[in-house]
């Protein structure tokens, strides 16, 4: 992992604005908090803003990152069985691993790099724009823990 700079909050309200969504302190935080902590669910998310806006609330944050969403700034994931994670959009279509066991979930550069990075062979004479791409694996630690 390399360590990238925090977002400002002069660069989050610079990307509310680019985006067209009134700058807000809860939207600055949040943007704030998804940088410093990618695939947050909302829960998470909720915590890691509460020393910000210590009134800040399950709802609250909900409707901020769909609002998020909806401008390009953030995107969803959603995995099986797991509440929805956020992360900054990068626009980098980068994919997931996710470790069947402990459910460490890490980012993967695309092989390809822009969508749709694969195409069926049959799509049913639908235009592919996206595929969703998620590995299944197992982490190190948890190889090593069953090897004992
Ligand atoms: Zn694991
Ligand atoms: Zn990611
Ligand atoms: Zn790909």
């Amino acid at each position: 992992m390399t360590t990238v700079e925090r977002l400002t909050e002069e660069e989050a309200t610079r990307r509310l604005r680019d985006a067209g969504l009134r700058v807000t302190r809860q939207r600055v935080a949040t943007l704030q908090a998804l940088d410093e902590h990618p695939h947050a669910t909302v829960e998470e998310l909720v915590s890691a803003l509460t020393p910000r806006l210590p009134k800040v609330s399950f709802q609250a944050v909900y409707l901020v990152v769909g609002d998020l969403v909806r401008a390009g700034l953030a995107t969803r994931l959603d995995l099986p069985g797991q509440p929805s994670r956020y992360e900054p959009n990068r626009h980098d279509n980068h994919h997931h691993v996710v470790c069947t066991v402990c459910g460490r979930l890490e980012d993967v550069p695309c092989a390809v790099g822009e969508a749709p990075c694969l195409e069926p062979s049959h799509a049913h004479d639908m235009q592919i724009l996206v595929a969703d791409v998620l590995y299944r694996g197992v982490c190190r630690s948890c190889r090593e823990s069953s090897a004992d």
